[in-house]
């Protein structure tokens, strides 16, 4: 063990994952805070900012969970001039958050009524990110944040991601990536390894799942190989920037 990790059989993901959401869902957007001392705001600001999204485009937010992206997409689109006009008249493409996870889902829905937001500008919709409930080639944007961690193939939703998207539709990831500073990444495990899981423990009752969350991390493809897998599951034009040294990174590419 190093730092108190332990490992989950791979075989176990797909019912770890969906344990560990549910249990969370009510603390979820409490416990990003805590643990990413509110950097998941900015990284999340950052990544919708570039999505540049317009009143009619169509966007599934793959593994939307509560909403964060969805809502932030919203209020960009709700920015568009003549957008109330639209809304009324001919209608705007709603942005359609699809997740595994009925309780994520249900803690969304709650939150796009609090906020305001109507059935024609966001919706959720049950679905895997391995069997998307969208027809080919009829999305303009695939956004998937934080979310192709937690999926058990990823190769299998970079597939599906390209079936979806229409010629010229573009993809866009976020998520934890490898730290390329020694330093930084010695200080982040000393963190991630032990008081993650402490957070997770003394906020949502649920040391495991903060756990695994950390694992999840450590397992997950680097900058460079996660970019290679996009370029084999037929993606061009592919490219990543990174956030506060690779803690985060942003991924896209072309179908075209
Ligand atoms: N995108 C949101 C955000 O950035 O705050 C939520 C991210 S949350 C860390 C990960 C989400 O992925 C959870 O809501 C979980 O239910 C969902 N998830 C895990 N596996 C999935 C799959 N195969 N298909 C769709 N959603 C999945």
């Amino acid at each position: 063990t190093h730092f108190g990790y332990r490992s989950v059989p791979k075989n176990a993901k797909t019912s770890m994952v969906g344990s560990v959401f549910s249990d969370v869902a009510s603390k979820y957007d409490l416990m990003n805070d805590l643990m990413s001392f509110g950097l998941h705001r900015l990284w999340k600001d950052l990544f919708v900012m570039s999505l540049a999204p317009t009143a009619d485009m169509r966007i599934l937010d793959v593994a939307g969970g509560t909403g964060d992206i969805a809502f932030r997409i919203v209020e960009k689109k709700r920015k568009e001039e003549h957008y109330n006009k639209k809304l009324l008249e001919h209608g705007v493409e709603p942005v359609v958050v699809v997740d595994i996870n009925e309780d994520m889902l249900q803690v969304g829905k709650e939150r796009a009524k609090l906020r305001g937001y109507s059935e024609s500008e966001v919706m959720f919709v049950h679905g895997n990110a391995e069997k998307l409930p969208a027809a080919s080639e009829t999305v303009d944007a695939y956004v998937i944040s934080f979310g192709m961690r937690n999926v058990t193939e990823p190769e299998a939703a970079l597939v599906e991601a390209f079936r979806v998207l229409r010629p010229g539709g573009k993809f866009h990831m976020l998520e934890f990536a490898k730290v390329q500073n020694d330093v930084l990444q010695y200080l982040y495990d000393m963190y991630s390894f032990s008081v993650i899981p402490l957070i997770g423990q003394i906020v949502a009752n649920n040391r495991d799942a903060y756990q695994y969350l950390v694992e999840s991390i450590r397992k997950f493809p680097s900058q460079e190989e996660f970019a290679k897998l996009m370029i084999r599951a037929g993606f061009q034009q592919v490219s990543y920037r990174q956030f506060h040294q690779g803690i985060v990174a942003q991924y896209s590419g072309f179908k075209l």
